[in-house]
């Protein structure tokens, strides 16, 4: 049975999913075709893919991996190559068909990666670059066989200063349309340090409402905090709210679908947050 077999169609039919992960991802499976097929039946007018590219040499989880016909080879500009060009003949494909597919990415951020993420930009036209912010000094604070690692070595306080350091350098290095998931570290922490890691991230959110709004950088509204039970989406609603209240940008919708029947996940209520496309407003 294929993987989009249980997507039903959503009622709101302008709709944009811009953070999915094909089977390029290590940690996803379903292909490229797949996603668009579970998009179209899912209703929506666009998927943006954002596979991973982690190229953090001093990371404790090794380098990361991107799959090639099932091939498991490092991330670099050249083995991004038949992503590119996959997604790129999907979006000839499927927009006769009535869905728009973009190239996205999405780039695990480490402290001194700038060099590297201009090298991938410089290579390859993306219409959406994700930063992800993953790990705190080189460990994953997301990961299910890492996150006691990481977070035994901090302090709540700690955990947020760290995160919040790194989402601000992100948003000023001016390289990313867009943060992923932010308040990642609810993931994990939330059940880790207790609720009091909510309030002590609440302290670090104008720091980086400013940093966003100087650079440009836009949040998403990533509903796959639903899926890991926390009944929010990151960010939390009240992050999402202060960001708009303080002028920044809260652009797309992202599932973080690993699967095809996650393309759009939760959208039926968190469409509300996002602006929606332009070409609703164009008649
Ligand atoms: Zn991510
Ligand atoms: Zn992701």
């Amino acid at each position: 049975m294929p993987e989009h077999s249980g997507v039903t169609p959503l009622a709101d039919p302008g709709l944009a999913d811009y953070h999915c992960h094909p089977d390029y991802s290590i940690d996803a499976r379903g292909t490229v075709e797949e996603f668009c097929e579970a998009a179209l039946k899912r209703n929506l007018a666009e998927i943006c893919f954002t596979t991973h590219y982690d190229a953090n040499p001093l990371s404790e989880s090794g380098v990361g991996f991107i799959r090639v016909d099932g091939k498991m080879l490092p991330v670099s500009p050249d083995n991004l190559g038949p992503y590119v060009d996959h997604v790129r003949r999907a979006a000839d494909h499927y927009y006769p068909l009535g869905l728009s597919v973009k190239l996205g990415i999405e780039i695990g951020w480490f402290h001194g990666c700038e060099e590297i993420v201009e090298e991938l930009l410089g290579r390859y036209k993306f219409d959406h670059i994700l930063c992800g912010i993953h790990e705190l000094d080189n460990i994953c604070f997301c990961c299910s066989g890492s996150f006691q690692k990481s977070f035994s070595r901090y302090s709540a306080e700690e955990v947020v200063e760290a995160y919040f350091s790194q989402a601000i350098s992100a948003s000023r290095s001016g390289l990313f349309d867009c943060l992923a998931h932010l308040e990642y570290y609810l993931k994990y922490g939330l059940e880790y340090y207790g609720e009091g890691i909510r309030a002590a991230g609440r302290r670090h959110f104008e720091a980086l409402f400013k940093a966003l709004i100087e650079s440009g950088t836009a949040l998403e509204v990533n509903t796959a905090g639903i899926r890991h039970g926390l009944g929010e989406y990151y960010p939390g609603m009240a992050m999402t709210n202060d960001a708009r209240r303080a002028g920044v940008n809260v652009g797309h919708l992202g599932s973080d679908a690993h699967r095809p029947d996650q393309v759009g996940f939760e959208f039926e209520a968190a469409s509300a947050l996002v602006p929606h496309p332009v070409w609703w407003h164009e008649d």
